[in-house]
C-alpha cells in the first residue's frame, strides 16, 4: 500500500425527508447563495421546499440559477460576483455534480483576489473559502462528499479537474426521492460515472491492496445488480437509495486509502467534453472499455483486468489464457452498459476522424497521463480511433 492520511469532514445526511436538516445545518439569518441548474428543481418541487425552509430560518436568499451540465467558468465568475456584492456567507448547492462543482469554485473564488481560473489551473493555491453545503439531486459524481471540482473554460475549450480540502461540503443531504425525476438516460450516465470512479481506483498500480480492491468490487457488483432493475423502475425507492450511496462511496476517498488509481480515462473524457460538451458519463461509457482493451491487447498490466472479469463479471477462467479472460471481462462491461442504453461510439455524438488530433492535443495538455501506464500521444490517438 501507499502511505496515506484519510480525513473526510463532510457530514452525510441520508434518507427520506432529510431536507428538513437544512434548518439546523445552515446558519440562522445568514446570507445564502442558492446555486442550481437549468430548472429541474423547480419542476420537481425541491426548489420550493428548499426556499420555504430557508425562509423559516430567516435566511436572506440570493440565487444563481442556470449552472450548465459541464459547468462553465463564466458561471463561476457570476457566482463570485454575487458573493462579493451581496456579502454572502454560505453557499447552498441544490443539484447534481455540475451544480456542486460550480459552487466549490465559487467558494474559493469569492475569497481570492485574482481570477479563480488561476486556482483551477493550479497557478495559485487557495487559502480560504466560503463554507458550502449541498442537496444532491442526481447520483453520479461523488462531488457531494469530496474535495474535487471540474470546470470548463468554454473560451479556451479546457475542462480541468482541481481540488482543495477547503471545498469539502460542510454537509450533504441525500434523499433518494430527490432523484426520482432524473430521466432514464441521465440515470444511466450517473451509473456509468460511479462505476468508472470505482474502476479508475481499481486499476491502481499500488501493491498489496486486497481490501481496497474488494471495496471497489463491492460497489461494482452492487451497481451491476441494481442498475438494470432501476432503469425499468425509476421511482423505486430502494433501487434509488442503493445507487445513491454507491455514487457517494465510489469517490469520497475511501477507495483511495493506500492506493492511487489510474484516472487516464477521466482525463481523456474531459478532453472530449471540453470540445464537444457531451455528458461526462456518456463519454466515459464510450472511452473506458476501449482504454481497457488497448491495455489488455498490448498485455500491459493484464493482471489488473483479471479480477474484474472473474470476480465482478463471473467469467470462468478454466482453460483460458489470461488475455482471453481479460478481454471477456471487458466485453461484458461494454455489454452491460450497452444494455442499459449507454452510447458506445464517438460517432453517436457526430465526432469523427477529423477531431482526433485536436482531442489528443487537449488530452496531452499536461503531458503523458495515467498511472498504470502513462499514455503518450500515440496511445491516445489509438484509443480515440478505437472509440470512433
Ligand atoms: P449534472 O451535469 O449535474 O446534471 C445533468 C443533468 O441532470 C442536468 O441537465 C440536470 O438538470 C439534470 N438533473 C439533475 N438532477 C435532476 C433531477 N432530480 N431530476 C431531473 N433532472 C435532474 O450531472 P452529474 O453527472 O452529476 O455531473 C456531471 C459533472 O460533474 C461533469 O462536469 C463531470 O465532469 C463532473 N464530475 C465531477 C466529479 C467530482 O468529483 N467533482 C467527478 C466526476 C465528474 P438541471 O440542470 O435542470 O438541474
Ligand atoms: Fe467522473
Amino acid at each position: 500500500m501507499d502511505s496515506f492520511v484519510f480525513r473526510n469532514p463532510t457530514k452525510l445526511i441520508f434518507g427520506k425527508g432529510q431536507l428538513e436538516a437544512l434548518k439546523t445545518e445552515l446558519p440562522r439569518g445568514g446570507k445564502i447563495l442558492l446555486v442550481y441548474g437549468g430548472g429541474s428543481i423547480k419542476r420537481n418541487g425541491i426548489y420550493q421546499k428548499t426556499l420555504s425552509l430557508l425562509n423559516e430560518i430567516g435566511a436572506e436568499v440570493h440565487e444563481l440559477p442556470g449552472v450548465e451540465p459541464n459547468p462553465r467558468l463564466s458561471t463561476v465568475h457570476r457566482g463570485v460576483e454575487i458573493c462579493r456584492s451581496k456579502g454572502i456567507d454560505f453557499l447552498l448547492a441544490v443539484g447534481g455534480g455540475s451544480v456542486i462543482d460550480c459552487t466549490k469554485a465559487i467558494a474559493v473564488g469569492a475569497k481570492y483576489d485574482g481570477d479563480v481560473w488561476e486556482i483551477i489551473t493550479r497557478k495559485a493555491e487557495p487559502s480560504d473559502a466560503l463554507p458550502l453545503g449541498t442537496v444532491l439531486t442526481h447520483a453520479a459524481t461523488g462531488s457531494e462528499m469530496n474535495h474535487i471540482s471540474v470546470i470548463t473554460n468554454w473560451e479556451t475549450k479546457e475542462k480541468i479537474g482541481w481540488g482543495s480540502p477547503l471545498v469539502y461540503p460542510r454537509f450533504s443531504i441525500l434523499d433518494p426521492v430527490h432523484t426520482f425525476t432524473v430521466p432514464k438516460e441521465q440515470t444511466v450516465y450517473g451509473i456509468v460515472d460511479m462505476m468508472c470512479h470505482a474502476l479508475e481506483e481499481y486499476f491502481s498500480p499500488s501493491p498489496n491492496v486486497p481490501l481496497q480492491e474488494r471495496f471497489a468490487e463491492s460497489i461494482l457488483t452492487t451497481v451491476i445488480e441494481t442498475a438494470p432493475k432501476l432503469v425499468s423502475d425509476l421511482e423505486n425507492y430502494e433501487y434509488r437509495e442503493t445507487i445513491m450511496l454507491c455514487g457517494t462511496m465510489a469517490l469520497n476517498g475511501v477507495l483511495k486509502m493506500g492506493m492511487r488509481g489510474d484516472w487516464a480515462t477521466h482525463n481523456l473524457e474531459h478532453a472530449v467534453s471540453a470540445v464537444y460538451d457531451i455528458p461526462h458519463g456518456a463519454g466515459l461509457a464510450i472511452l473506458f472499455p476501449n482504454w481497457m482493451r488497448y491495455m489488455a491487447e498490448k498485455g500491459i498490466a493484464i493482471g489488473k483486468f483479471l479480477p474484474l472479469a472473474t470476480r465482478v463479471f463471473g467469467v470462468n477462467p478454466a482453460g483460458k489464457e489470461e488475455r482471453e479472460i481479460a478481454l471477456e471481462g471487458i466485453r461484458r462491461l461494454r455489454a452491460f452498459w450497452s444494455d442499459l442504453g449507454a452510447p458506445a461510439r464517438l460517432a453517436d455524438y457526430g465526432i469523427g476522424e477529423d477531431a482526433l488530433d485536436i482531442l489528443a492535443d487537449k488530452a496531452m495538455h499536461a503531458g503523458p497521463f495515467g498511472r498504470l501506464r502513462p499514455l503518450e500521444r500515440e496511445d491516445v490517438l489509438q484509443i480515440l480511433r478505437m472509440s470512433l
